[in-house]
């Protein structure tokens, strides 16, 4: 089955090669869904995740304290996101996914969680969405800043 979780945080971006007004520093109310797979859990007194493919709250609190307050929330995301290249919507996704496949995939207390897509919104009317072949070409940088392995694909 498939799970998903919203998020929402404010950054500062600037893309240099754009040629309009993007070139200018300015910032973005960015909304984001982060996609996952998983088997749901049997039901077991013994296991609050039971019925879930995995608890919201847990992965709420993950992402919160390790991701977005880390990396993303009031930053210029040119300079607080490690080992992105340029910070379209497109390429935030794609690292957003690589940090997701080596974070959260595998993680005990996520029961068996795999991550599928992450979709990034500039604005309301604008998003981007990464899956994981998209990923690819982030995740040793992703793996090189950050603690834990890197998932198979
Ligand atoms: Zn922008």
């Amino acid at each position: 089955m498939k799970i998903c979780r919203r998020f929402k945080f404010e950054a500062a971006h600037q893309l240099p090669y754009h040629d309009g007004k993007c070139r200018r520093l300015h910032g973005h109310s960015y909304r984001m869904e982060l996609m996952f797979s998983g088997p749901v859990q049997p039901l077991q007194a013994d296991n609050p995740q039971s019925g879930f493919v995995a608890d919201f709250g847990r992965l709420d609190r993950i992402i919160r304290t390790e991701l977005i307050d880390r990396y993303l929330d009031h930053y210029a995301l040119d300079e607080s996101v490690p080992g992105l290249p340029y910070s379209s919507a497109e390429l935030l996704s794609a690292w957003i996914m690589a940090w997701c496949m080596s974070h959260l995939d595998g993680r005990p207390e996520l029961g068996a969680i795999r991550s599928e897509t992450v979709r990034v919104w500039e604005t309301v009317n604008a998003w981007a969405e990464a899956d994981r072949q998209d990923a690819q070409p982030f995740l040793s940088a992703v793996a090189a800043v950050t603690a834990g392995g890197v998932s198979e694909t």
